[in-house]
C-alpha cells in the first residue's frame, strides 16, 4: 500500500516541477510577446550610438569596441569582404543569413531580437547566437562594415543568475523539505484515527482524538469520537437488554421449575397441587406473552419502512378498544369517558396503532385503583391528531417519568413482576408512535396520570 505520507510527497514533487515547468512556459512566452520588441528597440538605441561613436572616433574605435565589450556586450564587425572581427565572448552559432548581412552592408538595421523565434522551450533573451542580434552599418575609413551586437548575459547578469538558480533551487529544497514535516502534520491524526477505528472494532472504545482541531481533520474527529460514545451506549443497551431478557426468562422458568418438582409428590393434598398448577399456568402465560413482546420489539427495530400505512377512522378503531376492554373494566369498576370526533381518518398501521391504545388503556386499567375513572379524548389540531388517555389513579412520581418508556422499566419492580408486568408495554407504544414520526409524552400529579399521543395525519 501507498501511504499518505509517500502519496503527499510525491503529489507535492509533481506539483514544484510543473509550477516550474508552467511558470518558465509563460514567461518565455511572455518575452516572445510583450519584452522582445522593447528589447529589440533598447539594443538598436545603443548599437545606433555605437555605430555614431565609432563613427566619429575612427581613429578609436577598435579600442572603443573592445572596452564596450568589456562592458558587457558581444559584437563582431564584417567587413564587405567577409572578415570578421570579433569583440567580447564568441557568438555560440554563427547562423547569420547571408541576405542579412547584405542588407546590413546595404544601410539598413538588423532587427534579429525582434525577429528570434518563438519558440517555447528557447528563451531568446539567453540565447548567444549570431541571428540573435541587432546588426547597424558602419564606416570605417570610407569602407562599410555591418556590426552586430547583443549583451553578454554571462558577463551582465553572471552572478544574477547564479543568484536566482540557488533563490529557485533553494525553494524547491525548503518547500519540499517543508512539506515533508507538515505532511507528517497532517497525516498523525489519521492515523490515529484509523488505528481507534481498530480499538473499536476490538470492543475498546475509550481513546483520545485531535477534536480541538478546527479543520475538517478536528470535524472528521469529533464526529468519529460521537459515533464512538454512539457505538458504546448501544453495546451497553444491547448487553442490558440481553441480560434483562435472560433475567426475566428465568425468574418464571426458575419457579416453574421449583412447583412442578413439588407436583411431583404424590402426596400432596388436592388444594397445594391445584395451587402450583396455576402458579405454573400464570408463570407459563407470563413467559408467553414476554416472548410475544420481545418478538413485537425486534421486528419494531427492523420495520422502519414495512409499516403497512392506510387510511383508517380513529374512532371506530378506539371504539374497538373499549370494546375489547370491556370486561376488564367491568372488573374493577372503571368508568370510561369517550369523546372522539367521528370524522378523524388518520393514516397509519392500523394493527400497530391498535396495539398502541390497547397498551395505553390497559395500563390505565391496571395501574388505577378500582372505581375510578378513565378519559378517551381525541382532537385535530392542524395537521395532527392528539389522542389522550387521562385516569384518575394515584399518578407517578415525577423522578419515575423520564425512565417510563425504557425497555423494562416498572415503577414497582416487584409487585409489577409478580403481577405478570413486563415493563415493555410502553416501550413499544413508543416504537411504534415514533415510526409513524409521532410524539408521546406524559404528564402525571397525585390525581392521576395523562398519556398524550400526537399523530401526524398524513
Ligand atoms: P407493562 O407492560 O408491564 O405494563 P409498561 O411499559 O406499560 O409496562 O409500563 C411501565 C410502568 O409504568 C409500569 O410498570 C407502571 O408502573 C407504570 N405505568 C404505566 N402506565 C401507568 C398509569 N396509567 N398509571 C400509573 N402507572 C403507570
Amino acid at each position: 500500500m501507498r501511504s499518505l505520507y509517500s502519496r503527499v510527497f510525491l503529489i507535492t514533487l509533481a506539483t514544484v516541477i510543473f509550477s516550474s515547468l508552467a511558470g518558465f512556459l509563460v514567461s518565455n512566452i511572455y518575452y516572445h510577446m510583450k519584452l522582445k520588441p522593447f528589447n529589440d528597440e533598447k539594443l538598436v538605441k545603443i548599437a545606433v550610438n555605437m555605430k555614431d561613436y565609432v563613427e566619429d572616433h575612427q581613429a578609436d574605435a577598435k579600442a572603443y569596441l573592445r572596452s564596450t565589450a568589456d562592458l558587457g556586450y558581444e559584437m563582431l564587425l564584417v567587413s564587405r569582404q567577409g572578415q570578421e572581427l570579433s569583440y567580447g565572448s564568441p557568438f555560440r552559432e554563427k547562423d547569420l543569413a547571408p541576405e542579412s548581412l547584405q542588407m546590413v552592408l546595404n544601410g539598413q538595421i538588423y532587427h534579429g531580437v525582434a525577429h528570434f523565434p518563438n519558440t517555447p522551450f528557447v528563451t531568446g533573451f539567453f540565447d548567444n547566437t549570431l541571428r540573435n542580434t541587432i546588426g547597424v552599418p558602419v564606416t570605417l575609413n570610407g569602407e562599410r562594415y555591418a556590426l552586430f551586437m547583443r549583451p553578454d548575459v554571462v558577463l551582465q547578469f553572471g552572478e544574477l543568475r547564479i543568484f536566482f538558480a540557488l533563490i529557485g533551487g533553494l525553494a524547491v529544497v525548503f518547500s519540499v523539505a517543508a512539506m515533508l514535516l507538515s505532511t507528517r502534520y497532517l497525516v498523525k491524526p489519521i492515523t490515529r484515527l484509523t488505528e481507534a477505528t481498530k480499538r473499536i472494532a476490538q470492543g475498546s472504545y475509550d481513546m483520545v482524538l485531535p477534536v480541538r482541531r478546527r479543520d475538517e481533520i478536528g470535524q472528521l474527529a469529533k464526529h468519529f469520537s460521537t459515533m464512538s460514545r454512539e457505538l458504546e451506549r448501544a453495546e451497553q443497551a444491547r448487553q442490558e437488554f440481553v441480560a434483562n431478557v435472560s433475567h426475566e426468562i428465568q425468574s418464571p422458568l426458575t419457579s416453574i421449575q421449583g412447583f412442578a418438582e413439588a407436583l411431583l409428590n404424590r402426596d400432596l393434598p388436592r388444594e397445594e397441587y391445584e395451587h402450583y398448577a396455576s402458579i405454573i399456568n400464570e408463570e407459563s402465560r407470563h413467559l408467553s406473552i414476554l416472548s410475544k413482546q420481545l418478538l413485537l420489539l425486534s421486528s419494531l427495530d427492523q420495520a422502519s419502512e414495512g409499516l403497512h400505512k392506510k387510511k383508517f377512522n380513529l374512532r371506530s378503531q378506539l371504539r374497538q378498544v373499549v370494546q375489547v376492554m370491556e370486561w376488564q373494566l367491568g372488573e374493577k369498576d372503571i368508568a370510561l369517558k369517550f369523546e372522539v370526533p367521528a370524522d378523524i381518518e388518520v393514516n397509519g398501521d392500523e394493527v400497530l396503532l391498535s396495539q398502541v391504545w390497547m397498551n395505553l388503556v390497559s395500563n390505565a386499567v391496571k395501574y388505577i385503583p378500582e372505581g375510578r375513572s378513565i378519559h378517551l379524548k381525541a382532537d385535530l389540531t392542524g395537521d395532527r391528531c392528539v389522542v389522550r388517555v387521562t385516569d384518575t389513579g394515584d399518578g407517578i412520581a415525577e423522578d419515575q417519568l423520564p425512565y417510563l418508556f425504557d425497555r423494562f422499566y416498572r415503577v414497582d419492580r416487584a409487585r409489577e413482576r409478580a403481577s405478570g408486568s413486563s415493563g415493555l408495554g410502553l416501550s413499544i407504544v413508543k416504537k411504534i408512535v415514533s415510526l409513524h414520526e409521532g410524539t408521546i409524552e406524559v404528564e402525571s400529579s397525585s390525581s392521576g396520570t395523562t398519556f398524550k399521543v400526537s399523530l401526524p395525519l398524513l
